[in-house]
């Protein structure tokens, strides 16, 4: 492979060729390619880091057939299933993680998508109370929604949109029959028109090759979405992608590199399955080019404590989006900050979206 320049890629991204080199990088070109993608995510993002955080708002019961997810109802799980939480809940848990340091607190419902007017209106609900009581960025991932849906939970307060494409085209067929990649991306401009933020990414680790992972990732690019939450397949028990399941740790961190050489200004994840398959350098994906990452619990699975990611940001020198003091002091010795009911949180750089 030839030596890579560390330097700061173009606004628009490096070359698909030059990715393709870059995704099978190990040993000392991985970690030369590393320095670049820190370089390129402290020229673009400083020393900014974003927390988002979600809450599981309706679990199992979908027909669906997502190989990778336990929670489709065509596969022998142990995820938990509910109908949809009520508003006071869903607002209950943003308000928790706000107060914990998360910027970015997302509704997500299992299914295909949201259309029944009891559950609209029950997120509608909590938006408003989310937007009344706290500054986070709101966020939901209900599915297929249609532009009229959508519209009306802007009104609500709603700001972003996160459906993923889940992975490359050329692998969809494997990974899920029962919608299409067109359909997935068909949901990203729907809400892309709706003028909303748009968060799309995928899973990786799901028996596909090193090229379908930039061809998934030269796909965000050309959708042209905001926010490209990445996540590493932790496989599920009776899921049948959990079979094809094929990632290491230094492929991991080559996915972080390129997707960050590929889309140097937008705003990079690293979120699901991040803990199993980063292991000993899960504190690194911000030197290999994220600068947001997922705190609190995923779906189906449990995340490491907000504590312990806020202290490694704090360690790297980095500093999370909205929060101007240690957020791991104790909460009785943090001040008010103007503009934030949040012990020690400002306002002043909350991202502004949509
Ligand atoms: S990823 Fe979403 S749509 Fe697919 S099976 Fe899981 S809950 Fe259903």
């Amino acid at each position: 492979m030839p030596s890579t320049t560390v330097s700061v890629p173009p606004a628009t991204g490096i070359p698909v060729d030059e990715a393709l080199r870059l995704i099978r990088a190990t040993g000392a070109d991985l970690e030369r390619a590393i320095e670049r993608a820190n370089l390129a995510r402290d020229h673009f993002k400083g020393d900014e880091v974003r927390l988002c955080a979600i809450t599981n708002a309706k679990s199992g019961h979908c027909p669906e057939d997502c190989g990778f997810c336990s929670q489709s109802s065509k596969y022998q799980t142990d995820a938990p299933e509910y109908r949809l939480r009520s508003a006071e809940e869903l607002s209950h848990d943003a308000i928790r993680a706000w107060e914990a340091g998360a910027g970015e607190f997302s509704i997500v419902a299992s299914g295909r998508a949201m259309t029944k007017e009891r559950e609209l209106a029950e997120v509608e609900a909590a938006l408003r109370t989310i937007r009344e009581k706290t500054t986070l960025l709101r966020c939901a991932s209900l599915g297929l929604q249609d532009r009229a849906s959508l519209e009306r939970l802007k009104a609500a307060g709603l700001q972003a949109v996160h459906h993923n494409l889940e992975t490359a085209r050329s692998h969809h067929p494997n990974i899920v029959t029962t919608h299409n990649y067109d359909d997935e991306v068909e949901a990203i401009r729907t809400a892309r028109a709706v003028g909303l933020h748009v968060c799309s990414g995928g899973i990786f680790g799901m028996g596909e090759t090193p090229e379908q992972r930039v061809e998934m990732l030269e796909a965000l690019r050309e959708l042209d979405v905001d926010s490209v939450p990445l996540n590493f397949l932790n496989p599920r028990p009776g899921t049948p992608v959990a079979e094809k399941y094929n990632i290491t740790l230094e492929e991991c961190l080559a996915v972080i590199v390129v997707a960050r050489l590929m889309m140097p200004a937008k705003e990079i994840f690293v979120c699901g399955g991040r803990e199993v398959n980063l292991g000993q350098r899960l504190d690194e994906i911000f030197r290999a080019g994220a600068n947001g990452t997922m705190v609190g619990n995923y779906l189906t699975t449990m995340g490491r404590g907000v504590e312990k990611d806020l202290q490694a940001i704090g360690r790297q020198g980095l500093r999370p989006v909205g929060i101007t003091e240690s957020a791991t002091a104790p909460a009785k010795t943090r001040r008010l900050a103007a503009g934030d009911p949040r012990p020690g949180r400002s306002t002043a750089r909350l991202p502004v979206l949509g």
